[in-house]
Protein backbone atom coordinates (compact mmCIF):
# COMPACT_ATOMS: atom_id res chain seq x y z
CA UNK A 1 0.00 0.00 0.00
CA UNK A 2 1.08 3.58 -1.08
CA UNK A 3 1.83 5.37 2.04
CA UNK A 4 1.27 9.33 2.53
CA UNK A 5 2.55 11.79 4.86
CA UNK A 6 0.53 12.25 8.01
CA UNK A 7 -0.97 15.03 7.08
CA UNK A 8 -2.30 14.41 3.42
CA UNK A 9 -5.87 14.10 3.19
CA UNK A 10 -4.90 10.48 1.54
CA UNK A 11 -3.79 9.49 4.86
CA UNK A 12 -7.63 9.29 5.66
CA UNK A 13 -9.84 6.94 4.63
CA UNK A 14 -11.98 9.19 2.59
CA UNK A 15 -13.72 7.99 -0.46
CA UNK A 16 -12.35 8.60 -3.61
CA UNK A 17 -14.90 11.41 -4.39
CA UNK A 18 -14.23 13.09 -0.86
CA UNK A 19 -10.50 13.32 -2.09
CA UNK A 20 -11.43 15.18 -5.37
CA UNK A 21 -13.40 17.04 -4.22
CA UNK A 22 -10.81 18.53 -1.26
CA UNK A 23 -7.73 18.28 -3.90
CA UNK A 24 -10.13 20.52 -6.60
CA UNK A 25 -10.54 23.15 -3.01
CA UNK A 26 -6.81 22.80 -3.55
CA UNK A 27 -6.87 22.14 0.56
CA UNK A 28 -3.38 20.52 0.78
CA UNK A 29 -2.69 19.54 4.34
CA UNK A 30 -4.76 18.54 7.01
CA UNK A 31 -5.26 21.17 9.95
CA UNK A 32 -4.71 19.83 12.88
CA UNK A 33 -8.12 19.89 14.45
CA UNK A 34 -8.70 17.59 11.00
CA UNK A 35 -5.91 15.62 12.03
CA UNK A 36 -6.60 14.95 15.36
CA UNK A 37 -11.01 14.47 15.12
CA UNK A 38 -11.54 13.01 11.24
CA UNK A 39 -9.98 9.44 12.32
CA UNK A 40 -12.18 9.06 15.22
CA UNK A 41 -14.92 10.56 13.29
CA UNK A 42 -14.51 8.33 10.62
CA UNK A 43 -14.94 5.12 13.04
CA UNK A 44 -18.61 6.67 14.35
CA UNK A 45 -16.70 7.43 17.68
CA UNK A 46 -18.33 10.80 19.37
CA UNK A 47 -15.92 13.44 19.55
CA UNK A 48 -15.13 16.35 21.68
CA UNK A 49 -12.87 19.33 20.13
CA UNK A 50 -11.75 22.10 20.62
CA UNK A 51 -11.57 24.68 17.70
CA UNK A 52 -12.64 28.25 16.36
CA UNK A 53 -13.22 29.12 12.90
CA UNK A 54 -10.56 29.81 10.59
CA UNK A 55 -9.34 25.75 12.16
CA UNK A 56 -10.32 24.41 9.70
CA UNK A 57 -13.59 22.48 12.12
CA UNK A 58 -16.19 22.64 9.84
CA UNK A 59 -14.68 20.01 7.10
CA UNK A 60 -13.38 17.75 10.09
CA UNK A 61 -17.33 17.14 10.92
CA UNK A 62 -18.50 17.35 7.34
CA UNK A 63 -16.12 15.26 5.96
CA UNK A 64 -17.10 12.22 7.41
CA UNK A 65 -21.21 13.08 8.03
CA UNK A 66 -20.64 13.21 3.77
CA UNK A 67 -18.63 9.82 3.63
CA UNK A 68 -21.40 7.89 5.42
CA UNK A 69 -24.25 9.60 4.34
CA UNK A 70 -26.79 7.73 2.04
CA UNK A 71 -27.76 10.23 -0.54
CA UNK A 72 -30.65 7.50 -2.12
CA UNK A 73 -33.87 8.28 -0.01
CA UNK A 74 -33.91 11.54 1.36
CA UNK A 75 -33.10 11.20 4.73
CA UNK A 76 -31.72 13.29 7.81
CA UNK A 77 -29.01 11.46 8.69
CA UNK A 78 -27.04 14.64 10.57
CA UNK A 79 -27.69 17.36 12.46
CA UNK A 80 -25.74 20.49 12.85
CA UNK A 81 -26.75 23.15 15.40
CA UNK A 82 -25.04 26.55 15.44
CA UNK A 83 -25.40 29.59 17.45
CA UNK A 84 -26.09 31.92 14.90
CA UNK A 85 -27.91 32.37 11.22
CA UNK A 86 -24.32 33.76 9.95
CA UNK A 87 -22.45 30.34 11.18
CA UNK A 88 -25.46 28.08 9.75
CA UNK A 89 -24.92 29.53 6.26
CA UNK A 90 -20.89 29.54 6.58
CA UNK A 91 -21.06 25.95 7.84
CA UNK A 92 -23.97 25.12 5.04
CA UNK A 93 -21.70 26.26 2.47
CA UNK A 94 -18.83 24.46 3.34
CA UNK A 95 -20.63 21.36 3.37
CA UNK A 96 -22.60 21.85 -0.13
CA UNK A 97 -18.64 22.67 -1.45
CA UNK A 98 -17.07 19.26 -0.14
CA UNK A 99 -20.37 17.53 -1.08
CA UNK A 100 -20.61 18.70 -4.38
CA UNK A 101 -19.82 15.21 -5.64
CA UNK A 102 -22.80 13.68 -4.10
CA UNK A 103 -25.05 13.95 -6.56
CA UNK A 104 -28.73 15.01 -5.12
CA UNK A 105 -27.22 16.08 -1.89
CA UNK A 106 -29.97 17.96 -0.24
CA UNK A 107 -28.17 20.36 3.09
CA UNK A 108 -31.06 22.85 4.27
CA UNK A 109 -30.39 25.57 6.96
CA UNK A 110 -33.22 25.68 9.73
CA UNK A 111 -31.97 29.15 11.16
CA UNK A 112 -34.31 31.55 13.06
CA UNK A 113 -34.96 34.93 11.77
CA UNK A 114 -35.77 34.63 7.98
CA UNK A 115 -38.94 32.99 7.32
CA UNK A 116 -40.21 29.25 8.11
CA UNK A 117 -42.56 28.40 5.26
CA UNK A 118 -39.69 27.41 2.70
CA UNK A 119 -38.12 25.44 5.31
CA UNK A 120 -41.61 23.70 5.61
CA UNK A 121 -41.51 22.88 2.30
CA UNK A 122 -37.40 22.04 1.94
CA UNK A 123 -38.35 19.65 4.37
CA UNK A 124 -41.62 17.98 3.04
CA UNK A 125 -39.17 17.08 0.03
CA UNK A 126 -36.45 15.41 2.19
CA UNK A 127 -33.13 16.48 3.06
CA UNK A 128 -29.91 14.66 4.35
CA UNK A 129 -28.26 17.26 6.03
CA UNK A 130 -30.22 20.00 8.33
CA UNK A 131 -27.95 22.95 9.90
CA UNK A 132 -30.07 25.08 12.33
CA UNK A 133 -29.69 27.38 15.55
CA UNK A 134 -31.66 25.54 18.21
CA UNK A 135 -34.61 27.76 18.37
CA UNK A 136 -35.82 27.33 14.66
CA UNK A 137 -34.49 23.74 15.10
CA UNK A 138 -37.14 22.79 18.04
CA UNK A 139 -39.82 24.68 16.58
CA UNK A 140 -39.75 22.53 13.55
CA UNK A 141 -39.42 19.34 15.95
CA UNK A 142 -42.50 20.35 17.64
CA UNK A 143 -44.51 20.64 14.60
CA UNK A 144 -43.47 17.31 13.86
CA UNK A 145 -42.05 18.45 10.73
CA UNK A 146 -38.26 17.34 11.51
CA UNK A 147 -38.29 13.39 11.62
CA UNK A 148 -34.54 12.55 13.61
CA UNK A 149 -35.47 8.93 13.31
CA UNK A 150 -32.85 8.38 11.02
CA UNK A 151 -30.06 10.99 12.24
CA UNK A 152 -26.82 9.22 12.71
CA UNK A 153 -24.64 11.71 13.36
CA UNK A 154 -25.37 15.41 15.89
CA UNK A 155 -22.70 18.22 15.71
CA UNK A 156 -23.15 21.33 18.00
CA UNK A 157 -20.98 23.48 16.69
CA UNK A 158 -19.47 26.64 19.30
CA UNK A 159 -21.42 24.80 21.34
CA UNK A 160 -19.95 27.46 24.12
CA UNK A 161 -21.47 29.96 22.42
CA UNK A 162 -24.92 28.42 22.16
CA UNK A 163 -24.80 28.11 25.62
CA UNK A 164 -23.78 31.73 25.93
CA UNK A 165 -26.72 32.43 23.39
CA UNK A 166 -28.77 30.83 26.44
CA UNK A 167 -30.11 27.53 23.93
CA UNK A 168 -28.75 25.23 27.13
CA UNK A 169 -32.66 23.91 27.36
CA UNK A 170 -33.06 23.76 23.65
CA UNK A 171 -30.02 21.80 23.29
CA UNK A 172 -30.53 19.48 25.71
CA UNK A 173 -34.50 18.68 24.15
CA UNK A 174 -33.10 18.05 20.89
CA UNK A 175 -30.60 16.17 21.92
CA UNK A 176 -32.56 14.15 23.85
CA UNK A 177 -34.70 13.72 20.91
CA UNK A 178 -32.37 12.36 18.41
CA UNK A 179 -31.71 8.73 18.31
CA UNK A 180 -29.68 7.05 21.06
CA UNK A 181 -27.47 5.51 19.21
CA UNK A 182 -26.33 8.38 17.06
CA UNK A 183 -22.68 9.87 16.71
CA UNK A 184 -22.56 13.42 19.05
CA UNK A 185 -20.28 15.65 18.31
CA UNK A 186 -18.83 19.15 20.43
CA UNK A 187 -17.06 22.02 18.98
CA UNK A 188 -16.53 24.81 21.20
CA UNK A 189 -13.88 27.13 21.68
CA UNK A 190 -13.23 26.75 25.12
CA UNK A 191 -15.17 24.50 27.84
CA UNK A 192 -17.22 25.76 30.50
CA UNK A 193 -18.42 23.48 33.02
CA UNK A 194 -21.88 23.13 31.46
CA UNK A 195 -20.24 21.83 28.51
CA UNK A 196 -18.64 19.43 30.27
CA UNK A 197 -21.37 18.27 32.07
CA UNK A 198 -23.26 18.18 28.36
CA UNK A 199 -20.35 15.72 27.29
CA UNK A 200 -21.10 13.38 30.32
CA UNK A 201 -25.08 13.36 29.71
CA UNK A 202 -24.83 13.01 25.86
CA UNK A 203 -21.69 11.44 24.64
CA UNK A 204 -20.63 8.13 24.75
CA UNK A 205 -16.57 7.80 25.54
CA UNK A 206 -15.67 10.58 23.56
CA UNK A 207 -12.44 11.31 21.98
CA UNK A 208 -10.73 14.47 23.14
CA UNK A 209 -9.59 16.45 20.68
CA UNK A 210 -6.93 19.96 22.04
CA UNK A 211 -4.79 21.89 19.65
CA UNK A 212 -1.89 23.11 21.83
CA UNK A 213 -1.26 26.12 22.54
CA UNK A 214 1.04 27.10 19.88
CA UNK A 215 -1.65 26.02 17.19
CA UNK A 216 -4.80 27.60 18.99
CA UNK A 217 -2.73 31.35 18.82
CA UNK A 218 -3.67 34.00 17.20
CA UNK A 219 -2.55 32.77 13.09
CA UNK A 220 0.25 33.83 11.94
CA UNK A 221 -0.23 37.32 11.02
CA UNK A 222 2.46 39.86 10.05
CA UNK A 223 1.20 43.10 10.97
CA UNK A 224 3.10 45.91 8.87
CA UNK A 225 2.56 49.70 9.18
CA UNK A 226 3.35 52.59 6.77
CA UNK A 227 2.96 56.26 8.27
CA UNK A 228 1.78 58.40 5.56
CA UNK A 229 0.74 61.64 4.90
CA UNK A 230 -3.47 61.89 3.51
CA UNK A 231 -2.70 63.03 0.15
CA UNK A 232 -0.17 60.39 -0.59
CA UNK A 233 -2.36 57.55 0.79
CA UNK A 234 -3.54 56.51 -2.84
CA UNK A 235 0.10 56.45 -4.58
CA UNK A 236 1.02 54.39 -1.39
CA UNK A 237 -1.87 51.83 -1.27
CA UNK A 238 -0.92 51.39 -5.35
CA UNK A 239 2.82 51.20 -4.54
CA UNK A 240 1.96 48.11 -1.98
CA UNK A 241 -0.24 46.11 -4.29
CA UNK A 242 2.41 46.50 -6.95
CA UNK A 243 4.80 44.88 -4.21
CA UNK A 244 2.85 42.28 -2.59
CA UNK A 245 0.68 41.04 -5.63
CA UNK A 246 -1.95 39.77 -3.65
CA UNK A 247 -3.59 37.21 -5.17
CA UNK A 248 -6.81 38.20 -3.02
CA UNK A 249 -6.77 41.12 -0.79
CA UNK A 250 -9.44 43.40 0.52
CA UNK A 251 -9.14 46.96 1.71
CA UNK A 252 -10.41 48.68 4.57
CA UNK A 253 -12.02 52.13 4.85
CA UNK A 254 -14.00 54.00 7.49
CA UNK A 255 -16.17 56.14 5.14
CA UNK A 256 -18.32 54.92 1.99
CA UNK A 257 -17.53 57.82 0.15
CA UNK A 258 -13.14 56.39 0.61
CA UNK A 259 -14.82 53.19 -0.53
CA UNK A 260 -16.11 54.13 -4.27
CA UNK A 261 -13.37 56.70 -4.45
CA UNK A 262 -10.97 53.48 -4.33
CA UNK A 263 -12.48 51.00 -6.54
CA UNK A 264 -13.38 53.53 -9.13
CA UNK A 265 -9.57 54.25 -9.08
CA UNK A 266 -8.21 51.16 -9.10
CA UNK A 267 -10.51 49.85 -12.02
CA UNK A 268 -9.19 52.25 -13.85
CA UNK A 269 -5.50 51.37 -12.95
CA UNK A 270 -7.09 47.77 -14.41
CA UNK A 271 -7.59 46.46 -11.38
CA UNK A 272 -10.30 43.66 -10.90
CA UNK A 273 -11.76 45.41 -7.78
CA UNK A 274 -15.01 46.59 -6.53
CA UNK A 275 -16.38 47.65 -3.39
CA UNK A 276 -18.70 46.89 -0.96
CA UNK A 277 -20.64 49.57 1.52
CA UNK A 278 -23.71 49.54 3.38
CA UNK A 279 -25.87 52.10 0.59
CA UNK A 280 -26.24 48.26 -1.90
CA UNK A 281 -28.86 46.80 -2.44
CA UNK A 282 -28.81 42.96 -1.30
CA UNK A 283 -28.83 41.47 -4.72
CA UNK A 284 -25.68 43.85 -5.68
CA UNK A 285 -23.84 42.99 -2.52
CA UNK A 286 -24.13 38.94 -3.03
CA UNK A 287 -23.37 39.35 -6.84
CA UNK A 288 -19.86 41.37 -5.60
CA UNK A 289 -19.33 38.54 -2.95
CA UNK A 290 -19.73 35.79 -4.97
CA UNK A 291 -17.31 37.36 -7.72
CA UNK A 292 -15.08 38.40 -4.44
CA UNK A 293 -15.06 34.76 -2.73
CA UNK A 294 -14.71 32.77 -6.17
CA UNK A 295 -11.36 34.27 -7.61
CA UNK A 296 -13.09 36.49 -10.23
CA UNK A 297 -12.44 39.77 -8.35
CA UNK A 298 -9.31 40.03 -6.60
CA UNK A 299 -9.80 43.24 -4.29
CA UNK A 300 -12.55 44.09 -2.59
CA UNK A 301 -12.67 47.71 -1.11
CA UNK A 302 -15.28 47.72 2.32
CA UNK A 303 -16.24 49.43 4.80
CA UNK A 304 -16.58 47.60 8.46
CA UNK A 305 -20.33 47.73 8.00
CA UNK A 306 -20.58 46.12 4.96
CA UNK A 307 -18.05 43.16 5.68
CA UNK A 308 -20.14 42.20 8.69
CA UNK A 309 -21.26 38.09 8.71
CA UNK A 310 -19.29 38.11 5.60
CA UNK A 311 -16.74 35.08 5.51
CA UNK A 312 -14.25 35.29 3.08
CA UNK A 313 -11.70 32.52 3.09
CA UNK A 314 -7.69 33.02 3.39
CA UNK A 315 -6.90 36.04 2.23
CA UNK A 316 -3.32 37.24 1.22
CA UNK A 317 -3.36 40.47 2.41
CA UNK A 318 -5.77 42.52 4.45
CA UNK A 319 -5.00 46.79 3.55
CA UNK A 320 -6.43 49.28 6.03
CA UNK A 321 -6.12 52.27 4.43
CA UNK A 322 -7.84 54.22 7.11
CA UNK A 323 -6.83 52.74 10.61
CA UNK A 324 -10.00 52.09 13.10
CA UNK A 325 -9.92 53.53 16.20
CA UNK A 326 -11.50 50.86 18.03
CA UNK A 327 -8.88 48.42 18.37
CA UNK A 328 -11.52 45.63 18.08
CA UNK A 329 -12.53 46.73 14.77
CA UNK A 330 -8.28 46.13 13.69
CA UNK A 331 -8.18 42.58 15.27
CA UNK A 332 -11.92 41.72 13.34
CA UNK A 333 -10.47 42.89 10.24
CA UNK A 334 -6.87 41.69 9.92
CA UNK A 335 -8.04 37.97 11.46
CA UNK A 336 -9.93 37.33 7.69
CA UNK A 337 -6.07 37.06 6.46
CA UNK A 338 -3.68 33.83 7.87
CA UNK A 339 -6.78 31.49 8.59
CA UNK A 340 -6.29 27.32 8.07
CA UNK A 341 -2.86 27.70 9.34
CA UNK A 342 -1.49 30.07 6.28
CA UNK A 343 0.79 33.40 6.77
CA UNK A 344 -1.15 36.19 6.63
CA UNK A 345 0.04 40.11 6.40
CA UNK A 346 -1.91 43.10 7.23
CA UNK A 347 -0.88 46.41 5.99
CA UNK A 348 -2.02 49.46 7.76
CA UNK A 349 -1.51 52.90 6.40
CA UNK A 350 -1.26 55.44 8.74
CA UNK A 351 -1.18 59.76 9.76
CA UNK A 352 2.02 60.64 12.05
CA UNK A 353 -0.79 62.30 13.88
CA UNK A 354 -2.43 58.48 14.82
CA UNK A 355 -0.02 57.30 17.56
CA UNK A 356 -2.23 56.63 19.69
CA UNK A 357 -4.27 54.56 17.72
CA UNK A 358 -1.58 52.25 16.83
CA UNK A 359 -0.47 52.07 20.51
CA UNK A 360 -3.66 51.27 21.72
CA UNK A 361 -3.91 48.36 19.15
CA UNK A 362 -0.88 47.30 19.96
CA UNK A 363 -2.11 46.76 23.63
CA UNK A 364 -5.29 44.98 22.42
CA UNK A 365 -3.28 42.73 20.48
CA UNK A 366 -0.03 42.89 22.92
CA UNK A 367 1.75 42.77 19.49
CA UNK A 368 4.27 45.46 18.15
CA UNK A 369 2.99 46.43 14.60
CA UNK A 370 6.40 46.66 12.33
CA UNK A 371 6.95 50.10 11.19
CA UNK A 372 8.64 50.43 7.81
CA UNK A 373 8.97 53.43 4.90
CA UNK A 374 7.19 54.16 2.05
CA UNK A 375 9.70 54.63 -0.99
CA UNK A 376 10.38 58.40 -1.75
CA UNK A 377 7.43 60.63 -2.71
CA UNK A 378 9.43 60.52 -6.35
CA UNK A 379 8.92 56.76 -6.34
CA UNK A 380 5.98 56.55 -5.65
CA UNK A 381 4.66 59.00 -8.49
CA UNK A 382 6.71 56.98 -11.05
CA UNK A 383 5.48 53.49 -9.51
CA UNK A 384 1.92 54.89 -9.74
CA UNK A 385 1.93 55.64 -13.67
CA UNK A 386 3.22 51.54 -13.67
CA UNK A 387 0.63 48.97 -13.87
CA UNK A 388 -0.95 47.42 -10.41
CA UNK A 389 -0.74 43.84 -10.87
CA UNK A 390 0.74 41.91 -12.61
CA UNK A 391 -1.94 39.01 -14.07
CA UNK A 392 -5.50 39.71 -14.26
CA UNK A 393 -7.87 37.93 -11.56
CA UNK A 394 -7.91 33.58 -12.23
CA UNK A 395 -11.71 33.33 -12.58
CA UNK A 396 -14.72 34.62 -14.05
CA UNK A 397 -18.13 34.33 -12.94
CA UNK A 398 -21.21 32.97 -15.53
CA UNK A 399 -24.83 33.96 -14.10
CA UNK A 400 -27.09 31.00 -15.00
CA UNK A 401 -30.69 31.71 -14.55
CA UNK A 402 -31.99 28.51 -12.50
CA UNK A 403 -31.42 27.94 -8.69
CA UNK A 404 -32.32 26.22 -5.67
CA UNK A 405 -35.90 26.54 -6.51
CA UNK A 406 -35.35 24.90 -9.80
CA UNK A 407 -33.70 21.60 -8.30
CA UNK A 408 -30.28 23.30 -9.51
CA UNK A 409 -27.83 21.83 -7.70
CA UNK A 410 -23.40 21.67 -7.73
CA UNK A 411 -22.92 18.57 -9.53
CA UNK A 412 -25.71 19.48 -12.38
CA UNK A 413 -23.47 22.61 -13.09
CA UNK A 414 -20.28 20.77 -12.87
CA UNK A 415 -21.69 17.91 -15.12
CA UNK A 416 -23.09 20.37 -18.11
CA UNK A 417 -19.71 21.68 -17.77
CA UNK A 418 -17.73 19.16 -17.80
CA UNK A 419 -19.97 16.52 -19.06
CA UNK A 420 -19.48 14.93 -23.18
CA UNK A 421 -21.93 18.09 -24.06
CA UNK A 422 -19.26 20.58 -21.82
CA UNK A 423 -16.35 19.01 -22.57
CA UNK A 424 -14.32 21.32 -20.03
CA UNK A 425 -11.70 20.22 -17.34
CA UNK A 426 -12.84 19.77 -13.71
CA UNK A 427 -9.81 21.89 -12.87
CA UNK A 428 -11.66 25.07 -14.87
CA UNK A 429 -14.24 25.02 -13.26
CA UNK A 430 -14.29 26.66 -9.49
CA UNK A 431 -16.82 27.90 -7.03
CA UNK A 432 -20.59 27.09 -7.66
CA UNK A 433 -22.86 28.83 -5.64
CA UNK A 434 -26.55 28.26 -6.01
CA UNK A 435 -28.87 30.98 -4.99
CA UNK A 436 -32.21 30.74 -5.00
CA UNK A 437 -34.03 31.89 -8.58
CA UNK A 438 -30.43 31.81 -9.80
CA UNK A 439 -26.62 30.66 -9.94
CA UNK A 440 -23.20 31.57 -10.31
CA UNK A 441 -19.98 29.53 -10.90
CA UNK A 442 -17.01 30.27 -11.36
CA UNK A 443 -14.92 29.31 -14.44
CA UNK A 444 -10.88 29.75 -15.73
CA UNK A 445 -10.94 33.14 -17.42
CA UNK A 446 -9.79 31.78 -20.40
CA UNK A 447 -11.94 29.29 -20.74
CA UNK A 448 -15.35 31.65 -19.69
CA UNK A 449 -16.63 32.34 -23.49
CA UNK A 450 -16.77 28.58 -24.59
CA UNK A 451 -18.25 28.18 -21.12
CA UNK A 452 -20.94 30.18 -22.41
CA UNK A 453 -21.37 28.71 -25.53
CA UNK A 454 -21.77 25.33 -24.07
CA UNK A 455 -24.30 25.80 -21.84
CA UNK A 456 -26.17 28.13 -23.91
CA UNK A 457 -26.29 25.16 -26.92
CA UNK A 458 -26.34 22.32 -24.41
CA UNK A 459 -28.98 21.87 -21.61
CA UNK A 460 -28.46 21.76 -18.03
CA UNK A 461 -30.88 19.00 -16.20
CA UNK A 462 -32.13 18.73 -19.57
CA UNK A 463 -33.20 22.41 -19.82
CA UNK A 464 -32.40 25.11 -21.73
CA UNK A 465 -31.53 27.88 -19.50
CA UNK A 466 -29.99 31.26 -19.78
CA UNK A 467 -26.73 31.91 -18.82
CA UNK A 468 -24.30 34.80 -19.30
CA UNK A 469 -21.23 36.46 -17.71
CA UNK A 470 -21.42 38.49 -14.97
CA UNK A 471 -19.52 42.09 -15.26
P1 LIG B 1 -13.63 26.79 9.34
O1 LIG B 1 -12.72 26.82 10.52
O2 LIG B 1 -14.36 25.52 9.20
O3 LIG B 1 -14.51 28.00 9.31
O4 LIG B 1 -12.70 26.85 8.02
C1 LIG B 1 -11.93 27.96 7.67
C2 LIG B 1 -11.62 27.99 6.18
O5 LIG B 1 -10.55 27.13 5.85
C3 LIG B 1 -12.78 27.54 5.33
O6 LIG B 1 -12.98 28.53 4.39
C4 LIG B 1 -12.34 26.27 4.63
O7 LIG B 1 -12.81 26.24 3.32
C5 LIG B 1 -10.84 26.34 4.69
N1 LIG B 1 -10.21 25.05 4.94
C6 LIG B 1 -10.68 24.02 5.68
N2 LIG B 1 -9.79 23.02 5.70
C7 LIG B 1 -8.73 23.40 4.99
C8 LIG B 1 -7.48 22.78 4.66
N3 LIG B 1 -7.17 21.57 5.12
N4 LIG B 1 -6.62 23.48 3.90
C9 LIG B 1 -6.95 24.72 3.46
N5 LIG B 1 -8.09 25.35 3.73
C10 LIG B 1 -8.99 24.70 4.49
Amino acid sequence: MQKFPANSFRSLALSPALLQVVEELGYEKLTPIQAQSIPPLLAGKDVIGQSKTGSGKTASFALPVLQNLNVHGRRLQALVLCPTRELCTQVAREIRKLGRRHPGLQVLILSGGTPIFPQLTALENGVHIAVGTPGRVLDHIQRKKLNLMDVATVVLDEADRMLDMGFEEDMKTILAKTPPKRQTVFFSATFPRQIEAMSRAYQQSPVRVTIEESQTQTPEIRQVLYETQADQKLKALIWLLQQNQPESAIIFCNQKATVAELARTLTQAGVSAAGIHGDLEQYERDRVMAKFRNLSTRILVATDVAARGIDIEDLDLVCNFDLPSDPDVYIHRIGRTGRAGKKGLAISLAHPREKTKIHNIEKATGKRIEVKTLASTEQLAVEAQKSVLKSDAKMDTLYIAAGRKDKMRPGDILGALTGEAGGLKGTDIGKIEIHDNFSYVAVAKNIAATAVQRLTIGKIKGRRIRVHLVK
